[in-house]
């Protein structure tokens, strides 16, 4: 019933072009009732009173056709065009808000969901929610009057052919119904099918480099080949299907027409019916079965949209782990002072990733973690800007449990460089003003300088109106982490976090970049993960942390004056170069 409400109330705001299309359906559904009522009478009874009647009435009774059928065409334009219409805006409408839920979803949701998947929501799904949608209740509103009008005009025609008529009908529908089912199978079987092909396709595109290496073509032949001969009989079954729902439905369409003609000549010879009577009898059972099978598909477009809301549904109710606690303030010209005060986190439960850690940042010092993959240190950091809500303890900045401060300030005063950078859609120029919001052209070029980037984009033809991602020239990885540090250079945030931001890249880029990285974390609170022991030898504090938890912490020299794990690592390395 919510679920049946919350729908509803996106008709709301179109209300107006919702009844305008009701009143347009219901217009043609009695244009096309009354259509053959007319004919009857005027054959039955008007053009027989003589030739000149007829002849003075005939002007006149093709303006009113006329008039008649130009307003049935008006409704008609109304009901396609702005039912239409309609239905679009409604479903902008859910795209908006299922985009605006997106965006306030936390990590953990997109941990948990396939981008795939929420696309093909917003794609598939809304297409048949909104399908259904202006479709829906005006398909039920003329198919049921039409039906009900139809069968009332032909009861009082003859009751008894009707009757006969009804009998052949139910057979039909109950054809109908159970083809239907067989053919939404054979359909979704299809899908799938055509699913599997996508997916062996963009596996061996994607794959190219590997096939080609391995000389594996014949075998990645083969494996497509199969999914195509799969796909090609499913589609096979599928016209099959089709061809004899068809040609089924139209035997019945023709038993349909043999019964009017049997039991009404029979009705006729007894004297029961005119024949003109049995005329206008025919003219009405299309009016009659044709919105019977409109109801039928009515069934499936009903069970697809309402499948379809149920699912958008799913997402609008989800509720962000991470949100704004009430009276949250602002977080403003934050010292960068970061406490870990006794946080434990897990992204499962019982499954422990922090266990009781301890750490002190003071404002505009420098920190390093290190320690192996998977111990934790990326876990760590992702917790100062609540991408994940701490399960025990606090993250404090400046002294205040960040949950006290609104997501969006507190974001704002920290900057995140990783080790994958991702670049959207648009230039070169917009990808760094993404750091902010109308940055001017010399703010960027100033960041662009910082990042060591400068040069390079002037390089190019476009320059800064070079274009990035698809069609667009190909960065190599060093580029695209200088375009993501200009970014923050231009966000210009008191906290930094360095997630290994240069662990993915070639000595020489990586010279480049740690200088940038060194002009960028001036005056800023700032930590940093790296595997290259050298580049943290000058940090305030360097911490040691593995799936353990904290094992040792100092500088640099009184980690290695311990000779501990610290002393160990940077041996290994030593000797590594
Ligand atoms: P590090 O950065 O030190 O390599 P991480 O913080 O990435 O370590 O990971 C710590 C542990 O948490 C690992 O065991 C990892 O598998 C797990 N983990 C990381 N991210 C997630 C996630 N989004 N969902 C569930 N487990 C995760
Ligand atoms: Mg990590």
């Amino acid at each position: 019933m919510r679920t049946f409400q919350h729908f509803l109330s996106y008709y709301k705001p179109y209300r107006k072009i919702f009844y305008l299309d009701l009143f347009c359906a219901l217009m043609i559904s009695v244009i096309d009732i009354l259509f053959p009522l007319i004919l009857d009478y005027l054959s039955n009874d008007f053009f027989l009173r003589g030739a000149k009647i007829i002849q003075a009435a005939l002007p006149w009774i093709a303006l009113g056709l006329l008039v008649i059928y130009t307003i049935r065409s008006l409704c008609r334009y109304y009901v396609s065009a702005q039912g239409h219409i309609m239905g679009a805006y409604m479903e902008s409408d859910m795209r908006e808000d299922l985009f605006d839920q997106f965006q306030r979803l936390s990590f953990t949701y997109y941990d948990k969901h396939n981008t795939g998947i929420m696309m093909s929501r917003v794609t598939n799904d809304l297409f048949d929610i909104c399908e259904f949608a202006h479709h829906g209740p005006e398909n039920l509103f003329i198919s049921l009057i039409k039906i009900i009008g139809s069968f009332a005009i032909m009861f009082y025609l003859n009751g008894i052919l009707s009757i006969a008529l009804l009998l052949v009908t139910v057979l039909m529908l109950l054809f109908s119904y159970s083809q239907n089912t067989k053919m939404k199978r054979i359909f979704m079987d299809n899908r799938k099918k055509i699913g599997e092909i996508n997916a062996s396709l963009q596996d061996s595109l994607e794959g190219a480099r590997v096939v080609k290496s391995f000389a594996n073509e014949p075998l990645e032949k083969d494996k497509f080949a199969h999914s195509n001969a799969r796909y090609l009989k499913s589609k096979q079954d599928n016209y099959e299907m089709m061809g004899f729902y068809y040609g089924g439905t139209n035997l019945f369409q023709g038993l349909l027409y043999v019964t009017i003609v049997v039991v009404g000549g029979f009705l006729i010879a007894k004297g029961k019916l005119s024949p003109f009577d049995l005329a206008t009898f025919a003219l009405y059972v299309n009016v009659f079965v044709a919105p019977l099978e409109v109801l039928v598909e009515f069934t499936e477009m009903f069970q697809k949209g309402f499948s379809g809301f149920k699912r958008f549904e799913e997402v609008m109710d989800e509720d962000p782990d991470v949100k704004n606690e009430p009276n949250a303030k602002t977080l403003e010209n934050t010292n960068g002072h970061i406490t870990f005060k006794d946080v434990s986190f897990a992204y499962e439960e019982d499954k422990c990733v922090l266990d009781h850690v301890n750490i002190d940042i003071p404002s505009g010092t420098k920190l390093a973690l290190v320690g192996p993959s998977g111990g934790g240190k990326t876990t760590l950091c992702s917790l100062i800007p609540r991408f994940y809500d701490v399960t025990h303890g606090e993250v404090e900045i400046d002294g205040v449990n960040v949950k006290a401060y609104t997501l969006e300030s507190l974001r704002k005063q920290i900057g995140v460089v990783q080790q994958d950078v991702y670049l959207f859609n648009g230039t070169i120029k917009e990808n760094i003003a993404y750091g902010k919001e109308g940055a001017s052209m010399e703010e960027i070029v100033q960041a662009a300088k910082n990042a060591n980037i400068h040069d390079f984009i002037c390089s190019l033809p476009l320059g800064y109106e070079t274009p990035v991602q698809e069609k667009g020239v190909r960065l190599s990885g060093g580029q695209k982490q200088r375009i993501s540090i200009a970014r923050i250079f231009l966000k210009d945030p008191k906290i930094l976090i360095l997630d290994e931001a240069t662990s993915a890249l070639d000595n020489e880029s990586e010279r480049v970049i740690q200088k940038a990285l060194d002009e960028l974390s001036k005056g800023r609170t700032c930590i940093t993960i790296a595997h290259r022991l050298s580049t943290i030898k000058n940090a305030d504090t360097i911490v040691v942390i593995d799936d353990e938890g904290i094992q040792e912490s100092g500088t640099h020299e009184e980690l290695l004056a311990k000779n501990g794990i610290y002393a160990k690592y940077d041996r290994l390395q030593f000797e590594g170069l």
